[in-house]
């Protein structure tokens, strides 16, 4: 790309038109002049961020759905006005607790080329965001975009809007340079991501055959990197999420008046949960550990290589002591491992002062992240057995209730699949390092849902910065993510079209 611009050395005008045509013919990928573009339309692109962030598309709030519905419109005229073909995709109605219903915010998609001889990328977003208030704690307003020192903060900045905007223009700076776009691209923008993206596997299973079926690969751009240094992501845990209930007494009583002649249910449910996990961070539900694919060498060499700072780590989240002192353990135990973490206890107590109640009936709240190859079914067996043995050495005259309200699959990806070739390349060209090959400890349903129903090759090719705030106050996307982000996808929808079809 330094070819045409050699500092202080004049060309030949009249020569120079004639050394493009040769060097995009030798290169085919004129990649200098889409990075100028960029660099070019920059304040454009925090504009159109800024207008995207004002809108308050808070999901979870139904006070909000008719911003979530203007927000859906809003990503879909974007799309229109390139030239796209554009669908508003009815996803039906949401129920809400008091059994009223509500219009889920429709689904877009889009297309921008359909030649049987090109790749199709389809990329996945969502432009509903988190709730955000100023007296959460936040610095600046959080739905008007603000710059300090060039981090972009605002609601939604980071999760997911910058990404889907960076796409957007990816495609748009291709139009812009009349170049014709070297996959056909596709998009499916979601409203409900962030409250568990209802009705949206149900489109996809209705979609498999028709907006799916010349789809080569779906990419998700969703999340962040885990250093300064850019990343690919290969794999999410997923999450079985249980409520375990103790009903003992019919009504709260009084511990001074009938404390030493119940078996509270309190005292139950925390023996219980403590037979879950040992100090050191064991899981104790037989078969949980037995059913954990192996440490190969391979990615134990791949986490050895991984960009990762413990210290760090521990300022962020303000520790002394983690539950492992190297990076390999700590990495293989925040993305291949399970883990039990407990939320809450519902009927607790736990407001400010002494009530000296006995709760008569109390719900634990506590999943377990999944891993390769476990399987939630299973799962949800193994807890429930185990946790009714344990109970039942208490010889309690309490009642135990084990439910597993969410199970979702985690996802892993093959990093040999052309597709992440395709990604380190793109990352090659644009930062001139190689990426970080990592997991997300989080749960992204979503990937495993396409990967199952269409049986497509996912990548996860985020964007964000690993000090982004998503969910938290003042969330920001950097506007070197944001831009370089930018070119990234540019480079990436080059790479990835030079993977052979080829005749399976
Ligand atoms: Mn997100
Ligand atoms: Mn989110």
């Amino acid at each position: 790309m330094g070819l045409l611009h050699i500092p202080g050395k004049k060309m030949n005008p009249r020569a120079a038109p004639y050394i493009l045509l040769v060097i995009s013919a030798v290169q085919g990928f004129r990649y200098s002049e889409l990075e100028q573009h960029v660099n070019s339309k920059q304040e454009e692109y925090v504009e159109a961020l800024r207008e995207w962030v004002a809108i308050e598309s808070d999901s979870s709030n139904v006070l909000k759905r008719p911003d979530l519905h203007h927000m859906m419109e809003k990503a879909a005229q974007k799309l229109r006005l390139m030239g796209g073909m554009v669908e508003l995709v009815d996803i039906g109605q949401q129920e809400l607790p008091d059994g009223q219903t509500l219009a889920l915010p429709k689904v877009v998609t889009a297309q921008f080329g359909s030649d049987p001889n090109k790749r199709t990328v389809c990329i996945y977003g969502h432009v509903d965001v988190q709730p955000a208030k100023m007296d959460d704690g936040w610095a600046t307003d959080p739905y008007n975009l603000t710059d300090i020192n060039g981090n972009l903060y605002g609601r939604g900045a980071s999760d997911n809007k910058a990404p889907v905007l960076a796409w957007i223009h990816a495609v748009e700076a291709y139009q812009a340079l009349h170049m014709e776009l070297p996959v056909n691209v596709k998009f499916i923008i979601e409203g409900m991501e962030e409250t568990g993206s209802n009705g949206l596997e149900d489109m996809i299973v209705a979609q498999r055959d028709i907006f799916f079926s010349d789809v080569d690969y779906i990419i998700i751009s969703d999340c962040g990197w885990l250093s300064r240094r850019p990343a690919l992501t290969y794999g999410t845990r997923g999450n079985c999420y249980f409520f375990a209930e103790i009903e003992g007494p019919k009504q709260d009583l009084h511990s001074g008046v009938y404390g030493g002649t119940v078996i509270e249910p309190m005292t139950d449910l925390i023996g219980i949960l403590d037979t879950l996990i040992d100090p050191n961070g064991k899981i104790l539900i037989p078969g949980i550990r037995e059913a954990v694919a192996p440490l190969s060498d391979e990615e134990w060499k791949m986490y050895q290589d991984i960009q990762f700072d413990l210290e760090n780590y521990k300022n962020k989240i303000g520790v002394d002591q983690l539950m492992y002192n190297s990076k390999v353990d700590l990495l293989a135990h925040m993305w291949r491992y399970p883990t039990v973490s407990i939320h809450g206890i519902q009927g607790a107590f736990s407001d400010h002062g002494t009530k000296t109640v006995i709760p008569a009936k109390v719900v634990a709240k506590f999943s377990i992240r999944q891993v390769p190859n476990m399987d939630p079914a299973v799962v949800k067996k193994q807890v429930t057995d185990y946790l009714h043995l344990v109970f039942s050495k208490r010889k309690s005259p309490n009642k135990l209730k084990v439910t597993m309200v969410i199970g979702a699959k985690p996802w892993l990806a093959d990093t040999q699949d052309p597709v992440f070739e395709a990604g380190k390349a793109a990352i090659k060209r644009v930062f001139n390092v190689d990426p970080d090959l990592i997991r997300e400890g989080a749960t992204i349903p979503i990937a495993r849902t396409f990967q199952d129903v269409t049986g497509k090759s996912i990548i996860m090719m985020p964007i964000g910065g690993f000090d982004d705030g998503l969910h938290s106050q003042n969330e920001k996307m950097s506007r070197y993510n944001y831009i370089e982000g930018t070119k990234y996808f540019i480079a990436y929808l080059h790479e990835v079209s030079l993977i052979k079809k080829t005749s399976v």
